[in-house]
């Protein structure tokens, strides 16, 4: 098993210090749940080099006044850690022999995916993540900022998941990362439409026809909508086209590092999947679902709704 998103610090938090120790309590904490190797995903817009270079994007498309100053600010906290410490401190944790490999969580801007191309080139990567939490300049996740979520009640539900899934097939076809990450999490906070059938189509055909991963991921079950990622009708079409797909639980602290593993186990047996796709330099290779260790197995067959 692969925990294959990780975040170093919660939002709320910037100028935490990077440390190997960190790096150190996930590992153990994702070794004790059967999952053997982590790969370290930190937002690509909590480093100073993405302000440089894509600082101002929200004002690129006729964005409500209102969301450009959110954003604006939600960036301005945000941006403050050099990129290259962050590697650098990547690099030494695996030099420690800790089961790590180094990556990043890249949002899809339009019009300027070749810029992020250009900045991420030279760096160590292991595997890049690619995440659409955007629409415009408007945080349709940010479950914490009310001017974000009020945007709900004046936008219709399936116009968002059609944007959304624009953005997805966009960000695929741009090549610039290995893996969609959360690819429904559009459903974050639990606005689905009744038939999303024609966006799960799109959006596996998306995966597909680039050659990505798809994440299975369990934040969603921390999420209001309280339901994993991909929604199962997703899952199966990405199965089904032979998309490779990882596991990752999102957490952005040591309490959710591995966060129902088992869980994902069972869910992937359900739809016949025994191998995940792994990642060293961007080139991907498969490696085995392990059984869960002994003493945690039972856990997952007696939860329901997985
Ligand atoms: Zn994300
Ligand atoms: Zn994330």
């Amino acid at each position: 098993m692969l925990d294959y998103h990780l975040h170093l610090w919660p939002h709320h938090e910037h100028d935490t210090p990077l440390r190997v120790e960190q790096l150190a309590r996930y590992c153990e904490q994702a070794e004790a749940a059967g999952v053997t190797e982590l790969a370290l995903t930190e937002h690509l817009f909590r480093f100073r080099q993405a302000e440089d270079v894509l600082g101002g994007f929200w004002d690129d498309g006729g964005i409500p006044p209102a969301l450009a100053e959110s954003m604006a600010e939600y960036w301005d906290f945000h941006a403050r850690t050099d990129l290259d410490a962050y590697v650098e401190c990547a690099l030494e944790a695996k030099e420690a022999g800790l089961p790590v490999v180094i990556g990043l969580e890249v949002d899809y801007y339009e019009g300027r995916m070749d810029q992020v191309a250009r900045l991420l080139d030279g760096y160590p990567f292991d595997v890049l993540l690619g995440s659409v939490h955007w629409i415009g300049g408007w945080r349709f996740d940010d479950l914490d900022d009310p001017v974000s979520m009020a945007e709900w009640s004046v936008r219709q539900v399936d116009a968002c998941w059609a944007t959304y899934t624009v953005a997805m097939e966009e960000l695929a076809a741009s090549g610039t990362c290995d893996v969609l990450a959360h690819p429904d999490v559009i459903k974050v906070a639990g606005y689905v439409p009744d038939a999303p059938a024609e966006w799960w189509d799109r959006i596996a055909e998306a995966a597909s026809s680039s050659g990505m991963a798809a994440e299975l991921s369990s934040s969603g079950w921390r999420k209001p909508v309280a339901e994993r990622y991909p929604a199962q009708g997703l899952l199966e079409r990405l199965v089904a086209r032979g998309v490779p797909l990882t596991t990752a639980s999102d957490a952005h602290h040591l309490d959710h590092v591995a966060y129902r593993a088992d869980d994902l186990r069972a869910v992937l047996a359900s739809v016949g999947v025994d191998e995940l796709q792994a990642y060293r330099a961007r080139s991907p290779h498969a490696v085995p679902v392990a059984p869960p260790p002994a003493g945690t197995g039972s856990r997952a067959a007696e939860r329901s709704g997985v």
